[in-house]
């Protein structure tokens, strides 16, 4: 097999992360979920009480986390100083307030530069994120922009929410959805878009299982990379 980097970039609620998962299982790759280690930091300001608003607090406790995330698609794993944080980084506290600490430019340098050098590790590797393609690996061999329109995205997470307990609420949550589309793509560090040379993937109309099969076709025309 010949080794491939594959960035898969694009906005929350298209079903980015268990794709990207999916792909890295059936490609035989490692998997690097560049969010948790957004999450994680965002973790470790909340635990030193300083407010994700104040930008150079939030710059100068970034330079000291010490943060580590595993590969396996299957199990990957979140560590903040050693410790497992992957369920608490998946909670409404740290959900809420990782846009701000995500925003501050010396905490994107340097988890830039940690992504590189971990994306850079033995084998094929699928990295997600927002900013994958077009900042962290520009030369990646195979770039994905995964989108779906607002309304399938408001669907899935307003099933996901009645799923878990809450009343149904499809405008809020199509309202909500619209709001976050429009911060992340007009905010002034590494706003989300698709690189120039990505393949944009349109969700909308597809399951899960077929979606990880197009982009295994994709990668296997682009790169060649499958088992
Ligand atoms: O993908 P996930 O929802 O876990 O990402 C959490 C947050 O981290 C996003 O809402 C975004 O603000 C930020 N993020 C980012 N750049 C990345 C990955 C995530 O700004 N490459």
């Amino acid at each position: 097999m010949s080794e491939a980097t594959i960035a898969i970039d694009g906005p929350a609620g298209t079903g980015k992360s268990s794709v990207s998962r999916g792909l890295a299982r059936s490609i035989g790759a490692r998997y690097l979920d560049t969010g948790a280690m957004y999450r994680i930091v965002t973790l470790a300001v909340l635990r030193a009480g300083v407010d994700p608003a104040d930008a150079d607090a939030v710059a100068d406790l970034a330079a000291t986390v010490d943060l580590s995330v595993g590969f396996d698609p299957d199990e990957d794993r979140s560590y903040l100083a050693g410790e497992d944080v992957s369920a608490e980084i998946r909670g409404d506290a740290v959900t809420r307030a990782v846009s701000a600490v995500s925003a501050v430019p010396a905490v994107r340098a340097r988890l830039v530069q940690r992504q590189r050098e971990l994306a850079d590790g033995p084998g094929s590797v699928v990295v997600e994120g927002r900013d994958i393609g077009t900042v962290v690996l520009p030369d990646a061999d195979v770039k994905i922009f995964l989108t779906a329109s607002a309304e399938e995205r408001a669907r899935r997470r307003n099933d996901q929410n009645v799923a878990g307990g809450a009343p149904s609420d499809y405008d809020g949550v199509l309202a909500d959805v619209r709001r976050r589309d429009h911060l992340d793509s007009t905010r002034a560090v590494s706003p989300l878009r698709a690189a120039d040379d990505a393949i944009v993937v349109d969700s909308s109309d597809m399951t899960e299982l077929g979606v990880v099969e197009h982009l295994r076709q994709l990668v296997e025309q682009r790169a060649g990379a499958t088992r």
